[in-house]
């Protein structure tokens, strides 16, 4: 079973197109801003922007502080904080998680418990091509949260809201902020008053990137690389 450090992740950022704060709780190629309903792509070289020279730095760190760190490029300014901390429980709790639970999590793909209070924190193997844009010591990727876990969401079933030209009450998926009225067929959009309801800001989350702490020192070839996919040349 392998010897693992972590790094805590914090990443708020605003959508490009909308300028709304968009929550990045983990590791993905592209994500859905529920302000705007645009898709917003976050390929590799947006994560090796972002996180290959702070987790280069972080992984050296002999302490536990958080660093922050800004960042401009091609998708906005945005600051990254990032520390070397072990991983560990969700608010309220806060309980640390065992770097061996972990280790057997990266390798099953099952959640780890909170020893504490059994709460779930989600735990998956890294996927290849975030550790080969990043950093090649990157294994896994724990605590991702993703926008439907933001706290206060009201259940679209339970929102009421009518075609502002027939009045016809209609159903709201969350998903799809334009609609059509089944009835007079007008095309509508969920007022923001409405969708804030659905889809209350974002809080700041925090997750973990997991790495082989007995990885051999990196591969002088991959550095190269990964200052092309930094500068967005491939
Ligand atoms: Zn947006
Ligand atoms: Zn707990
Ligand atoms: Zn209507």
């Amino acid at each position: 079973m392998k010897n693992l450090l972590s790094v805590a992740i914090e990443l708020p950022w605003v959508c490009p197109q909308c300028k709304q704060p968009l929550l990045l709780g983990g590791v993905t190629e592209s994500v859905l801003c529920h302000s705007c309903s645009n898709v917003i792509e976050t390929p590799p070289a947006f994560w090796a922007r972002t996180l290959s020279d702070a987790m280069g730095y972080a992984i050296g760190f002999t302490d536990a502080n958080i660093m922050t760190m800004s960042i401009m490029g091609d998708w906005g300014a945005h600051s990254l904080r990032y520390g070397k901390v072990p991983v560990h429980c969700e608010a309220p709790c806060q309980a640390p998680i065992s770097p061996a639970a972990l280790a057997e999590s990266v390798e099953t793909g099952e959640p780890v418990g909170c020893a504490a209070c059994a709460t779930l924190l989600r735990v998956r193997a890294a996927p290849d091509w975030f550790a080969q844009a990043v950093h090649p010591a990157i294994v896994g990727i724990a605590g991702e949260r993703h926008l439907a876990d933001a706290a206060g969401a009201e259940d679209p079933a339970s929102v009421r809201f009518h075609c502002h030209s027939c009045g016809a009450a209609l159903p709201l998926d969350g998903q799809h902020r334009k609609l059509q009225c089944t009835y007079c067929n007008t095309e509508l959009m969920v007022p923001d008053a409405v969708w804030i309801r659905l889809h209350p800001a974002p809080t700041l989350t925090r997750w973990f990137i997991l790495f082989d702490a007995d990885a051999p020192p990196e591969d002088d070839d991959m550095i190269p690389l990964r200052a092309r996919m930094r500068s967005g040349r491939r």
